[in-house]
C-alpha cells in the first residue's frame, strides 16, 4: 500500500507578497483555487496525480487575478459608525452602532423584504408570470439569489440591501428568468437582458461591492 500525500503547504509569491497556499489532494476532476481574504491565503484542491507543475502553471495564471477579485468586493465596508448603505445611499441610522447583530439584521431584512416585495410584483406582472414568488432574505455567501422553483420561492441575499434599487432588480430580474430557463443558457440571458438590458453593468457593479454603482473599479485589461 502506497499512502498518498493528503496535503501540502506551498508559498505563492505576488508583487512581493508572500500568500500560503494550502494545496490539498482529493479525489476530484479538476482544480479548484480559492482566495481568503480574512486569512490572506489560497486554497487550492487539487485531483491526485496532478502534476505539480500544471498546479503551478495554474497558480501563476490565476492566483492573483482571483486574489483582486476577492478583494475588490471587500473594498468597502457597508457600516461605518451610525453610516450604513442603504440602497446605495450612505444613512444615518441614528443609534446603529450601539444595536446587536440581530437587531441590525432584523432592521436590514426588513427593509430589504418592502423594497423586494413591491419590486418582485412589478417584474412579475412585466414579465406575464404566473408564479407569485413568496420573497425570503437571508445572509448567504456566495449567491446573491437563489430561485426554488418548486416551492415558489426565491431567496436574497441580506447584502443587497446595500446595493444602488437598479443593482438589486437586477438580481430580481435574473431569478424570475429562471421561471422560463433554469440554467444559464443563451436563451436565459436573451430573457433577462430583454427585461434588463442594463444586466452586465448592474452585475459588474455588484461583484465589486460598488454600493451606489457609481464607482466602477477601472480593470487592467484580463490577458
Ligand atoms: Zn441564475
Amino acid at each position: 500500500m502506497l499512502a498518498m500525500k493528503k496535503s501540502e503547504e506551498w508559498i505563492f509569491r505576488d508583487e512581493g507578497h508572500d500568500y500560503p497556499v494550502t494545496v490539498n489532494y482529493r479525489n476530484r476532476r479538476s482544480l479548484g483555487l480559492r482566495y481568503r481574504n480574512e486569512e490572506k491565503d489560497y486554497v487550492c484542491n487539487v485531483p491526485y496525480r496532478f502534476p505539480r507543475e500544471e498546479v503551478i502553471s495554474f497558480l501563476q495564471k490565476h492566483a492573483s487575478k482571483l486574489r483582486k477579485r476577492v478583494e475588490s468586493r471587500h473594498r468597502i465596508s457597508p457600516y461605518e459608525g451610525d453610516r450604513v448603505y442603504l440602497f446605495g445611499e450612505p444613512t444615518i441610522i441614528e443609534g446603529f452602532s450601539t444595536w446587536n447583530e440581530v437587531k441590525k439584521e432584523k432592521y436590514l431584512k426588513q427593509q430589504l423584504l418592502d423594497f423586494l416585495s413591491l419590486t418582485i410584483e412589478k417584474d412579475e406582472k412585466e414579465m406575464h408570470l404566473k408564479t407569485h414568488y413568496q420573497v425570503k432574505v437571508r445572509k448567504m455567501k456566495s449567491l446573491w439569489g437563489v430561485n426554488h422553483l418548486k416551492q415558489g420561492d426565491i431567496t436574497f441575499a441580506l447584502m443587497l440591501v446595500h446595493y444602488r434599487k437598479d443593482i438589486i432588480e437586477s438580481v430580481v430580474y435574473h431569478e424570475l428568468a429562471h421561471d422560463f430557463y433554469r440554467g444559464h443558457g443563451k436563451c436565459f440571458y436573451q430573457v433577462l437582458l430583454k427585461y434588463c438590458p442594463s444586466y452586465w453593468a448592474l452585475h459588474q457593479a455588484l461583484g465589486e461591492g460598488n454600493y451606489d454603482g457609481n464607482h466602477p473599479i477601472k480593470r487592467k485589461s484580463e490577458d
